[in-house]
């Protein structure tokens, strides 16, 4: 791994202050929270990690062009400059902004579904499956095996399995299947990217069985960096050439631009067949408001457009993806393990390794998720088998594959320093880790019950 990262390319021209709060004082909070730390005032949080979507630092040029949005309900300029920043960056021929990103396809996927019974992906984001089953139809996962082993070094974890991709159009029939959807980079495996070689050969296979390939593009820009950085002969091309190559794979794209288009709120459909493009202005029209903004206000269709192109900045992308490695590497010394290689947005602790004396039922990636509050304030995300909850029919506590303490990094919004505490507080939870013990729930709903549970120290 390189030794040599890459600074912050801005300086800072606006500041928020943060309230540092004592030890004893966040003991108190987390308590008041009752362990839940969706429970906590964002006020009483030091450096917040909960998310990387939506949590972005714009920039001068997009707070100037908050100011210059246009906000006629039709026609508006900030729409066409949308329409031109993102035409010239995705080359599709229709693209409709929406408010989020499963707005998007809560637009497409129905159209993409109707009389079908199945989606593949490498892998489904939450809200993706949650709207291919509102469709009718069933998500159904395929990523390469490496994906689930924390410890092996692969270059492209979020890779699909092509073998079994072509294995399952064979069981399940192609006509069942309403589209391939290539998630880049893939999230739930860690924010993990997908190679070009990969997206190829995942849109040829399709393309020989005749089903379409939507792109869940989220963070499309961090994913050309890795292809850029580590996939043969993509070394010398521009990072606007490699996102050209990999949408020119897919037939649809969907797009929440809370991510890699650093915006606070804002998402695109991308088309290309003119009946699809039809239903999708229908639908935008029915769900999010006319064409022309699509539940965006004029000024975040004009901050939208510029983040997008600075997105894709590649100074910026070697400084956003190299805070991750930086953090990765800080990690390794002191021997903290993690999801390996770092990927794109965050950085996945592995809360079962760290902490082996908590069962899963105990919730170890919880467990660490509040040390690190206690520590230094950080609020990160418990991804394990606290999030995922109960068997509906039995009741008992589901295993989760991985206990994983998420630590998403939002985008130009921490300095190294701020990563330098975050290190030093799992080193400093790593000196004290016996002492750690787990929990227990006292309350929960029946879904997603991670949101809203209350839990106790055992
Ligand atoms: C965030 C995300 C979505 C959903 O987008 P929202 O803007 O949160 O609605 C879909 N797919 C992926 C891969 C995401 O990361």
């Amino acid at each position: 791994m390189s030794t040599i990262y890459f600074p912050e390319p801005f300086r800072i021209k606006s500041v928020e202050p943060i309230k540092m709060l004592t030890k004893e004082e966040r003991i108190k909070k987390i308590k008041e929270a009752d362990y839940n730390v969706f429970n906590l005032d964002s006020e009483d949080v030091y450096i917040d990690l909960l998310t990387d979507s939506g949590t972005g630092a714009m920039s001068t040029t997009q707070w100037a062009g908050v100011l210059e949005g246009d906000e006629a309900y039709a026609g508006s300029k900030s729409y066409r400059a949308l329409i031109k920043s993102a035409t010239e960056i995705f080359d599709f021929d229709y693209i409709q902004p929406v408010h989020q990103g499963r707005a998007a396809e809560k637009i497409l996927l129905p159209i993409l579904l109707k009389n079908k019974k199945y989606a593949i992906s490498n892998m489904h984001f939450d809200t993706t499956r949650a709207h291919v089953e509102i469709a009718g139809a069933r998500a159904i996962d395929c990523v390469v095996a490496e994906a689930l082993d924390t410890t092996s070094p692969y270059d492209f974890k979020g890779n699909m399995d092509n073998a079994r991709l072509v294995e399952l159009i064979k069981e399940l029939g192609s006509e069942n299947i309403g589209t391939i959807i290539i998630t880049i980079t893939n999230n739930s495996a860690g924010g993990q990217p997908v190679s070009m070689a990969n997206i190829k050969e995942t849109s040829s296979i399709a393309k020989k069985h005749k089903i379409p390939v939507l792109i869940d593009a989220a963070r499309c820009f961090e994913n050309a960096y890795f292809i850029k950085e580590r996939e043969a002969n993509y070394n010398k091309k521009s990072i606007a050439e490699i996102v050209k190559e990999m949408f020119a794979c897919g037939d649809f794209f969907t797009m929440s631009a809370k991510k890699d288009a650093i915006v606070n709120m804002g998402g695109l459909v991308g088309v290309r067949d003119k009946k699809v493009a039809e239903l999708v202005k229908q639908r935008c029209i029915s769900f999010e408001g006319f064409v022309s903004y699509g539940g965006l206000s004029g000024r975040d269709l004009e901050a939208l457009a510029i983040g997008l192109k600075e997105g894709l900045d590649e100074n910026y992308l070697q400084y956003r993806i190299g805070q991750i490695e930086y953090l990765g590497a800080k990690l390794d010394k002191a021997g903290i393990p993690y999801q390996k290689p770092t990927g794109g947005h965050a950085l996945f602790v592995d809360a079962g390794k760290f902490l082996p004396h908590i069962p899963y039922n105990e919730f170890p990636a919880q467990a660490l998720i509040i040390e690190l509050y206690i520590e230094a304030g950080i609020r990160g995300c418990d991804i394990g088998s606290y999030m995922l909850g109960n068997n509906p029919d039995t009741g008992e506590q589901l295993k989760a594959e991985f206990e994983f303490a998420r630590l998403a990094v939002p985008r130009r919004v921490y300095t190294q320093a701020h990563l330098d505490v975050i290190a030093q507080a799992l080193i400093n939870i790593k000196a004290r880790v016996n002492t750690i013990k787990g929990y227990k729930i006292t309350e929960e709903p029946p879904i997603l019950r991670h949101f809203t549970a209350k839990l106790k120290p055992i």
